[in-house]
């Protein structure tokens, strides 16, 4: 029976993945779950589960988690530290928090070898050549959650890398793909979290609405995938059916398609490389009817040239982008900044911190806190400057 831990498993893709894992009883057993601080629906699952331990990040939290699991045999803990230990020792580990939060945790999963499992892309974005080079030391697999990778994944010939022209990956565009951008200046936090094809945690729906995500993945597509970033190119494809494609020199070019439903690539990860049954209804292409692709907005979307440039100049300017874009987004869901700010407080950000590219983890996390600072110190200042 393989071990699987979930950090972030209270989340949207933590509840996707303990639904499969709880369709194969006797294929796992759960180590470890994780969450922020969301105790009923922890609990809730360690005891469906019969995990062996649950924690969670914010400490504050743990005597209700004592609370909720007494007499369950269940052991508890609490505290980023404690999350970073539960992550090491699973046969199978779901990276699934949110945020630069999960670096410390994907880092010990990775250093503890077995297979993990990135849905989790944002340390991916900052840290991506240092979380590259524990994967070779440990040997640990990784294989990517995101629907977009995923599929890249499955249709990549890594043996022949060299044979690959081009990467499409493929976004929806978010809810406001058609919108103008004076409308889109008026965008609420409802608007924005509500994505026309995807049930997701706020954060990543916010991105996706600003194509941030799009940006993101592609940084991750970079590290993920042996070509030039410049043979990395964003498509938008409104109906979300094709993950993304990989286009070889002879012209042939291979997608995968699926459902919008994480479980469809969570499962690819928790079989590979064997293929498992799953509960989704199965594509419908005629009821689909039609396949768009269209050419991203680059003026109403300024995140994707964002993400573009700090991903050419390397260094520390992936990880300015992530934190800025963390800190924007999350004032835009407390209503303290409007909608097109996000992307202006990145692009201030990335304009007035520019620190030696980081050679250690603890570097990362030295950039990461200071463009933190700076970019709340412009939200509070009000300062920001639409336009980008
Ligand atoms: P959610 O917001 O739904 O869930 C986030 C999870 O992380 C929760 O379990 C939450 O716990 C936990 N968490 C939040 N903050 C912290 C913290 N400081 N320390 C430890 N744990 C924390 O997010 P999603 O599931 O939507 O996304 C998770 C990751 O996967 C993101 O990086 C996202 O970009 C990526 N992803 C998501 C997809 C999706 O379909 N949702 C698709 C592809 C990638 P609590 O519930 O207690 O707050």
């Amino acid at each position: 029976m393989r071990t699987v831990t979930i950090l972030g498993a209270t989340g949207s893709v933590g509840t996707s993945t303990l639904d499969l894992v709880e369709r194969a009883p006797g294929e796992f057993r759960i180590k470890a779950l994780t969450a922020n601080c969301d105790v009923e629906r922890l609990a809730a699952a360690a005891i469906r589960t019969r995990a062996e331990r649950a924690v969670v990040a914010d400490a504050s939290c743990l005597p209700a988690l004592r609370d909720a699991l007494a007499g369950s045999g269940i052991s508890c803990d609490g505290g980023p530290d404690a999350v970073v230990d539960a992550a090491a020792g699973a046969d199978w580990t779901m990276a699934a928090i949110v945020g630069c939060a999960g670096l410390a945790s994907v880092v010990a999963a990775i250093e503890s070898g077995g297979t993990v499992v990135i849905a989790n892309k944002e340390p991916l974005v900052s840290a991506g050549e240092l979380i590259l080079a524990t994967a070779a030391r440990s040997g640990a697999r990784l294989l990517p959650a995101d629907s977009e990778h995923n599929a890249i994944y499955q249709c990549f010939d890594f043996a022949r890398p060299e044979r690959v022209r081009r990467i499409l990956l493929t976004g929806s565009g978010g809810p406001f793909r058609d919108w103008p951008l004076d409308r889109m200046a008026d965008v609420t936090r409802e608007q924005a979290i509500a994505h026309p094809n995807w049930s997701m945690g706020a954060k990543i729906s916010v991105d996706s609405a600003t194509m941030m995500n799009k940006g993101l993945e592609l940084i991750e597509a970079a590290r993920l995938f042996p070509v030039a970033h410049e043979r990395i190119e964003i498509i938008v494809h409104r109906q979300s059916v094709i993950h993304s494609m990989v286009e070889y020199v002879d012209g042939s070019t291979l997608a995968q398609l699926g459902p919008s439903d994480m479980r469809v690539p969570i499962a690819h990860t928790l079989a590979w490389p064997d293929r498992l049954e799953s509960p989704m209804a199965p594509l419908d292409l005629v009821a689909v009817g039609r396949l768009d692709f269209e050419a991203p907005d680059p003026v109403r979307f300024p995140a994707l040239r964002l993400a573009r440039e700090a991903l050419e100049a390397g260094g520390a300017r992936p990880a300015i982008l992530n934190a800025a874009n963390e800190v924007a987004v999350a004032a835009f869901l407390d209503r303290r900044i409007a909608f097109l700010e996000i992307a202006a407080i990145v692009a201030d950000t990335l304009g007035s911190y520019d620190p030696d590219a980081p050679d250690s983890l603890a570097d990362v996390l030295n950039v990461d806190i200071e463009a933190r600072r700076i970019a709340e110190a412009r939200i509070k200042a009000g300062r920001v400057t639409i336009g980008v």
